[in-house]
């Protein structure tokens, strides 16, 4: 494996966050809609109907190329993409070719600059649905066209990946790019994101590119990266062999984890693309592009190194954090209303994040309140978790809820001591333990403390009992 390079290159095709469709009225619905309920004249493919350009995808469309620092030309027009296949009722897809919404971004991941070729926008197809009867051979297909006209943007990088890794920390980044700047929900197992990767090896060293395939039908971030694993592997295996790699689709198998032959790969004048008549050129006014760039978030990236200098925060609390905004903003609310920034990190990372998929939103304060009071040593950290889990259900205050249970941490010298000596009593074996050097023995008696006294602050607890001990 040493002596080959991987080169990989990525087209995602992402939905826009639009109510309606590329070039028609109908709404672009949802997973799991009936069959052809979100479908029109338009996009039915109808002969004497016109497409109308949907403002909202444009914007979208040059938000993100804005934000991968693309150039966006002052001209752009659409094109026809002719191909016959059932579930494409015009028998053409309306497609961008010489003249795309931007050109020549970048996205820089850790330390690695990916070059990106172009964003463009496009329209989806219709999807076919297989059935029939196998034993008598009479198959059935059916056509559902409610995904026939949903924008698609393009975005097309040069190949600059190296591994698998590399192309899902890619897909990642561009993901958490597209929700920061609300151009899409971006999520790939609604089929909102889809990564197709070119995948070609060549001699270490050498610049000249090996014959690529490009995989299809990945619908998660670890499919993508096992599917390229398994793709790279097999290229080795046919060159060493003494074979040769043929251009083609391949698909992803996720039940037999491989990938397989789908088709031979086209090639552009297959398409015979030619401008959309139906459909004016778009003159895009550079007020209206300054305006987009003006009105785009902090990005993931500066705001990742910005929270960790600004908070002097690890570069992986920073990474996660700004990996979502929604954390982001939560961390800097949280520090604004009083608490510490350290804390404030990890209990956004430890306790909030990998509970905040489809969670009502948490308040910023009330998560500060809580930081503060754990770190103050009013409650312990075990009742700080179940006092965020109630506010964050019930929207009440953590005060309100401490005061409630009776919670706060007992810190009163002579209570504890009281507990603490109770404690000694109880336990001879492991006192005996301890007092001959078995340090151990500690974690047994702390153990009975807290069953005896869940209340008492831990540290002042530990320190009382060593002192004693000694
Ligand atoms: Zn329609």
């Amino acid at each position: 494996m040493s002596t080959w390079e991987v080169v990989i290159g990525m087209e995602v095709h992402v939905q826009p966050r639009t109510r309606t469709k590329m070039f028609c009225g109908c709404a672009v619905g949802h997973l799991g809609d009936p069959p052809n309920s979100n479908i029109c004249e338009i996009c039915t493919g109808m002969p004497g109907v016109l497409p109308v350009v949907n403002k909202a995808a444009v914007e979208a469309c040059l938000k993100t190329a804005l934000a991968l620092n693309c150039e966006i030309p002052r001209h752009t027009k659409f094109d026809r993409k002719n191909y016959m296949y059932p579930d494409l009722p015009k028998g053409y897809q309306i497609s961008q070719y010489d003249l795309p919404m931007s050109r020549n971004g970048h996205l820089d991941l850790d330390g690695h600059r990916v070059r990106i070729r172009r964003v463009h926008l496009e329209e989806d197809t219709g999807k076919l649905i297989h059935a029939g009867d196998k034993l008598h051979k009479a198959w059935e297909s059916y056509v559902d066209l409610n995904r026939a006209g949903v924008p698609l943007m393009e975005i097309v990088s040069e190949p600059d990946l190296r591994s698998a890794d590399e192309a899902r920390d890619y897909a990642v980044a561009l993901r958490t790019l597209l929700r920061t700047i609300g151009a899409s929900e971006a999520d790939m197992e609604k089929g909102q994101l889809r990564a197709e990767p070119n995948i070609s090896i060549r001699r270490a060293g050498s610049d000249e590119l090996g014959v690529k395939t490009e995989l299809k039908n990945i619908n998660s971030f670890r499919a993508l990266h096992r599917a390229i694993e398994h793709e790279v592997k097999r290229q080795v295996e046919v060159l060493e062999s003494g074979g040769t790699v043929a251009q083609e689709t391949r698909g992803w198998s996720e039940a037999e984890q491989r990938t397989f032959s789908q088709r031979s790969k086209e090639f552009a004048e297959d398409y015979r693309y030619f401008p959309e008549p139906d459909l004016p050129p778009l003159e895009l006014e550079a007020a209206w592009i300054e305006e987009l760039r003006r009105s785009l978030p902090e990005l993931p990236g500066p705001r990742r190194a910005r929270l960790a200098s600004q908070y002097a925060l690890p570069a992986s609390d920073a990474t996660l954090l700004a990996a979502e905004r929604e954390l982001a903003d939560l961390f800097e609310a949280a520090v604004k209303s009083g608490a510490e920034a350290k804390p404030s990190a990890n209990w956004i990372i430890g306790e909030v994040a990998p509970k905040l998929d489809g969670a009502k939103p948490l308040d910023a304060r009330h998560l500060a309140d809580i930081v503060k009071l754990v770190t103050s040593g009013a409650i312990t950290r075990d009742q700080g978790r179940e006092v965020l889990a109630e506010s964050w259900e019930s929207g009440r205050s953590p005060e309100e809820i401490v005061a409630e249970r009776g919670l706060a941490q007992v810190s009163d010298e002579s209570a504890v001591e009281s507990v603490v000596r109770e404690v000694i009593a109880a336990n001879p074996h492991a006192v005996a333990d301890y007092r001959a050097g078995k340090k151990q023995a500690l974690g047994a008696l702390m153990a009975d403390l807290k069953k005896r006294a869940p209340q008492v602050n831990p540290k002042l607890a530990s320190d009382l009992l060593q002192r004693l001990l000694n």
